[in-house]
């Protein structure tokens, strides 16, 4: 299985410099809109949080991909083929976390690759909200990350 991208949102500053440096190793382009990280920003409970692509086990993004162009490697992370792919954005609509970009300049679609194992997001947060795990650790650690979000947004709504 793929290793797995985690957030602590309590160490989240909201740089989004997670987003950025995901478009330039992507798209070589500084450009949030290129990115497949996106940064929400809840108001009322005054938390940000990195969304990131979670290879999910059943990936609507693969599923829909008309011509086979998305397809889970040996290592577990959905790929995408740029050779197969028709550029219908299916899997743009599809993924259910916005975590699959098009670059109009490029006409081509974008999705995390995990960075073939550099995970840029999380070397470049200057918090180390963001880590990398096996996902036999996955569960646990998302647990923990929601348990946080849960408790921080009791705490401001309180
Ligand atoms: S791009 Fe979206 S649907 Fe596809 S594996 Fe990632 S999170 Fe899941
Ligand atoms: S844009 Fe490409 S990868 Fe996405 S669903 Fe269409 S053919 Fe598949």
């Amino acid at each position: 299985m793929a290793k797995q991208l985690v957030v602590d949102p309590k160490k989240c500053v909201s740089c989004r410099t997670c987003e950025l440096v995901c478009s330039f190793k992507h798209n070589e382009e500084f450009n949030p809109r290129l990115s497949n990280v996106t940064v929400f920003h809840y108001e009322d409970a005054a938390i940000t949080v990195p969304i990131m692509c979670m290879q999910c086990d059943e990936a609507c993004c693969a599923a829909i991909c008309p011509t086979g162009a998305l397809k889970r490697n040996a290592d577990g992370v959905i790929t995408h083929n740029a050779d197969k792919c028709i550029v219908c954005k299916m899997c743009v609509s599809a993924c259910p976390l916005g975590n699959i970009s098009y670059s109009v300049a490029k006409k081509k679609v974008f999705k995390c690759d995990l960075c073939d194992g550099e995970t840029w997001c999380a070397v470049h947060c200057p918090t180390g909200a963001i880590s990398v795990i096996d996902p036999d650790e996955a569960l646990d650690k998302k647990k923990l990350a929601a348990d946080k979000l849960k408790a921080a947004v009791e705490e401001v709504s309180a």
